[in-house]
C-alpha cells in the first residue's frame, strides 16, 4: 500500500488531472449561507488509523457539513437506545431523494433509513426524548468523538434552515400522524436544524469519523465511541444509504461506505485503514458533491483501496 508521500502526491495528481468538463454542478442555494460559499473551494484530508494525516487544498476551512452529521446523531442514538431504534427507522436504501415524502405514506411513517431527512428527524426525536439538553449533549458528544473542542453549530444556518424547512415540517407532521414522532414538532426540528448547521473542516471530519475505520475507537483520542458490532452496522448503512438515490453509483465507483451533505462535503471510510473527507461545494442533481465523488473514485482507484 501507499506510504506517506504517496497519498500527498496522489491528491495532487488527481486534482491536476481534472478537466474543465469535470467542473460541473451548482452550489446549494436553498439558504443564503450556502449560496455564498466560494464554489471553487476544494479540500481533501485523509487520516489513517495509524494517525498519519495527508491533506490537500482548503482542508482546514470550516464548512457546513449538513447531512454528514446524521451519522453522528445516529451513533449517539444507537449508543443510548440500542437496537430498539430499528423499530422506528429502517436500514434499507431509499432509492429516492433525501427529502422525499412518497415512500413515507406507503411505509406508514417508518422512514427507510436514518440518513434520509425523515429518518434523521426520527433519530432527533429519540434524542429529544432521551437527553435533558439534546443540543448541548449532541455537541459535546461530537466534540469528544473528534477531539476537537471548537466544533459548533452555526446559528445563522440553523435559523435559515428553519425559515425554509417547509418540507422537513411536512415530513415531521406526517410521521407524527403515523405515531412515529413522540415529542412536539418544534423541539425535534430545532435539534434537526442545528444538526444540519454544524461546521467542520475536512481535517476535523476525517478525525471525527476515524472511529468508524478502527472498530469504534478513535485512535487519536483513544475514545471508545461505540462497539465494533455497531461500528459495522453504521458503516453498512453508510454503504447502502449514504448518497440517497445515488448510493449505488458511489458504491460502484468508489467502493467505500460514505456520507454526503448538501454543503458539498463527503466522508468515506476504509475500515481498518483510513477515513477521508473531501469538500467541493458544487453539487450534482442528486445533491451530492460533483467533484467530491470524482476525487474519491480516483483515490480508491489509484491506491487500489476500495473494500471490494
Ligand atoms: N439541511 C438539509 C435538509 O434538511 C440537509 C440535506 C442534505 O445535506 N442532504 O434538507
Amino acid at each position: 500500500m501507499t506510504n506517506a508521500t504517496d497519498y500527498q502526491n496522489i491528491f495532487r495528481e488527481i486534482v491536476s488531472e481534472f478537466k474543465i468538463a469535470d467542473d460541473c454542478g451548482e452550489v446549494a442555494t436553498y439558504i443564503p449561507e450556502l449560496g455564498k460559499v466560494d464554489p471553487e473551494k476544494l479540500g481533501i484530508h485523509l487520516t489513517t488509523v495509524q494517525k498519519f494525516h495527508y491533506s490537500f487544498g482548503d482542508s482546514n476551512d470550516k464548512f457546513s457539513i449538513q447531512s454528514i452529521a446524521k451519522v453522528l446523531s445516529l451513533t449517539l442514538a444507537l449508543k443510548i437506545m440500542g437496537k430498539d431504534i430499528w423499530k422506528r427507522v429502517g436500514v434499507e436504501p431509499s432509492g429516492s431523494a433525501f427529502n422525499s415524502l412518497v415512500q413515507l405514506e406507503y411505509e406508514k411513517g417508518i422512514p427507510r433509513n436514518p440518513f434520509i431527512n425523515a429518518g434523521a428527524i426520527v433519530i432527533c426525536d429519540i434524542l429529544v426524548t432521551c437527553l435533558n439538553n439534546p443540543k448541548l449533549e449532541l455537541l459535546e458528544f461530537i466534540r469528544k468523538t473528534s477531539g476537537v473542542e471548537s466544533i459548533d453549530y452555526s446559528s445563522k444556518i440553523a435559523d435559515s434552515e428553519k425559515l425554509t424547512g417547509f418540507r422537513n415540517y411536512a415530513l415531521t407532521y406526517f410521521m407524527k400522524d403515523f405515531g412515529n414522532i413522540y415529542n412536539e414538532v418544534e423541539p425535534v426540528l430545532d435539534l434537526y436544524f442545528h444538526l444540519c448547521s454544524i461546521e467542520m473542516s475536512c481535517k476535523e471530519l476525517a478525525q471525527a469519523f476515524l472511529f468508524l475505520a478502527s472498530g469504534g475507537v478513535n485512535p487519536i483520542t483513544n475514545e471508545t465511541v461505540i462497539s465494533p458490532r455497531r461500528t459495522k452496522r453504521i458503516n453498512s448503512i453508510m454503504q447502502m444509504c449514504g448518497f440517497y438515490d445515488e448510493a449505488g453509483e458511489f458504491a460502484f465507483r468508489t467502493g467505500l461506505p460514505g456520507k454526503s451533505g448538501v454543503g458539498g462535503g463527503i466522508v468515506a471510510i476504509h475500515p481498518g485503514k483510513y477515513s477521508i473527507a473531501v469538500w467541493s461545494p458544487k453539487l450534482n442533481i442528486n445533491g451530492n458533491s460533483y467533484k467530491g465523488m470524482k476525487v474519491l473514485e480516483a483515490v480508491t482507484t489509484k491506491t487500489m483501496s476500495s473494500i471490494f
